[in-house]
């Protein structure tokens, strides 16, 4: 008897899945397997707290999928060479997965999809991450957007709140019925995937993180209980827990946008307006990075605005260190990375903070920090973290203008005006009074433990605009 695989990648969940669900429809035995073949996203493969992520995201992956009969079967193994396997092993006819748009792992999709149809086998591919895919939004003129506005009205104007599709009601298995008696092909243990961090620096992430469906879900349901309400201001606030935290969920696919908007529109909000259509046009900032990393693939390594490729970088190891390990000596910035670092998530006004910092008065390549970036977000992202970082540049799309430079000391006061935000990440600063702590260099209570401010904003600042006037 024939059956299905459905290829999991970053899709762990069971609803609005249309590779499970189309493949559950068939009626034939479903085998959801998932292959654990990082180096085919080189030089973007999975940093250390994705990885962690992923982990815990498998294990519920297994679980939910045990309570409806089904199994997830883990390999390592080239995908390509292991999807043959494992159809070979089932007698498998098909394989359906959902698609992702980065571009080594479009590349590599093409090709197996082709391969796969070659070798005889039914090769389907779906649409679970986005309201709208990259080439089904474009300009008057057909040509891909650069610009936020006009691409967010056009998404708006297609219709973004299409129904999600259902779970499946049965996943049938693979010996269920089968005359062949096939059953379950072998699957490796979790463990073996290695993904787990060998010196456990991992505690401060378990915590505060529930990976998987369900924890995706009860997270989306506890913002619209207590931020939705004020998001607009409150996402403004890193002291407050005043935004979703659904980035690492999203980006793992154990929630997709389109549940988003549909329960959004259930709890009767008002999609148009308000705190509501802010949010909603948050979701849409996370559609124009997939956009355009889709149409400029080369934006993940080099400036979409071409005018960058000359522009006079500093090199300094000593200060990068600094910048990642939260001792520059500017609070807001330091408390940024060390949330960082302790729950794998930072803020996102503080992200714009802290690159600012690293790529203009420092002068350091907006690289250096993505990497960084990659390697210790939960929610690392290649289309999100790349439109954010060329945005905050000056390099990229709709970018904010070179000129307009972060001051982070007038944003800590305006954003973190009362210090929590500071006093929780940077202990060093707990005494200084809330009119002195984004100048703690001021203050005669500062720590001796905590550092001088790196560099001068003013003349860092007066030197990444000369940098900037050499540009053509
Ligand atoms: P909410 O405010 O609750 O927003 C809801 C969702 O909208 C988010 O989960 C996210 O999917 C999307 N979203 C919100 N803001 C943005 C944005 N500016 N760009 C794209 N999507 C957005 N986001 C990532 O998911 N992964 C990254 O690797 C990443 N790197 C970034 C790097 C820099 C330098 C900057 C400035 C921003 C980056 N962002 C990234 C965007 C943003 O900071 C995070 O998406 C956001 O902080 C996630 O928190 P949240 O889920 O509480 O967001």
């Amino acid at each position: 008897m024939a059956a299905t695989l459905v290829w999991l990648r970053r899709d762990l969940r069971l609803a609005d899945q249309p590779a499970l669900y189309a493949a559950a429809q068939r009626g034939l035995p479903v085998i959801p397997v998932f292959v654990h073949a990082p180096e085919e996203e080189a030089p973007w493969q999975p940093g250390a707290a994705s990885n962690w992520w992923l982990h815990h995201s498998l294990s519920r992956m297994a679980e939910t999928l045990a309570q409806h009969g089904s199994r997830l079967i883990l390999r390592r193994g080239t995908s390509l060479g292991t999807l043959l396997d494992v159809a070979r092993e089932t007698g498998a006819d098909a394989v359906f997965w959902n698609r992702l748009y980065e571009p080594a792992v479009i590349r590599r999709d093409q090709e197996i999809k082709k391969n796969l149809r070659e070798a005889g086998l039914v090769a389907t591919s779906f649409n679970a991450a986005l309201l709208h895919e990259p080439w089904r939004i474009a300009t008057g003129s057909g040509d891909p957007y650069k610009v936020f506005s006009p691409f967010w009205k056009t998404c708006r104007k297609a219709g973004i709140d299409c129904a999600p599709c259902p779970a499946p009601s049965a996943l049938p298995a693979p010996d269920a019925g089968a005359r062949t008696g096939r059953g379950w092909p072998r699957s490796e243990a979790l463990d073996q995937l290695g993904l787990l961090p060998r010196v456990r620096w991992d505690q401060g992430l378990a915590g505060r993180w529930t990976p998987g469906e369900a924890g995706a879900l009860e997270r989306l349901r506890g913002f619209l209980e207590d931020s939705i309400h004020g998001y607009g201001k409150g996402r403004d606030l890193p002291g407050r827990d005043g935004t979703s935290r659904l980035s690492p969920h999203l980006h793992f696919g154990e929630i997709s946008p389109r549940q988003i908007i549909w329960i959004l529109r259930e709890a009767g909000l008002d999609l148009d307006s308000g705190d509501t259509e802010h949010f909603v046009r948050e979701l849409g900032w996370r559609e124009f990075g997939h956009h355009l990393i889709y149409h400029f693939p080369q934006t993940t390594e080099e400036p979409l605005n071409p005018r960058f490729l000359g522009f006079p970088w500093r090199e300094s190891e000593q200060d990068l260190r600094a910048w990642q390990q939260g001792r520059t000596g500017i609070p807001i910035a330091d408390a940024g990375m060390r949330e960082l670092w302790q729950t794998g998530w930072m803020h996102n006004r503080v992200r714009m903070i802290v690159a600012s910092l690293l790529t203009k008065n420092l002068r350091l390549h907006w690289l250096h920090g993505a990497r960084w970036f990659w390697d210790t977000l939960v929610d690392a992202d290649l289309a999100s973290n790349t439109l954010g970082w060329q945005w905050v540049a000056g390099s990229g799309a709709d970018a904010a203008p070179y000129f307009r430079i972060f001051n982070p000391v007038l944003q800590g006061q305006r954003f973190d005006t009362d210090g929590a935000y500071v006093r929780r990440y940077v202990p060093e600063l707990e005494t200084i009074p809330a009119a002195q702590i984004h100048t703690p260099w001021q203050s005669d209570r500062k720590s001796r433990d905590y550092p001088d401010p790196l560099i001068d904003l003013k003349t860092s600042r007066a030197a990444a605009l000369d940098a900037f006037a050499t540009l053509h």
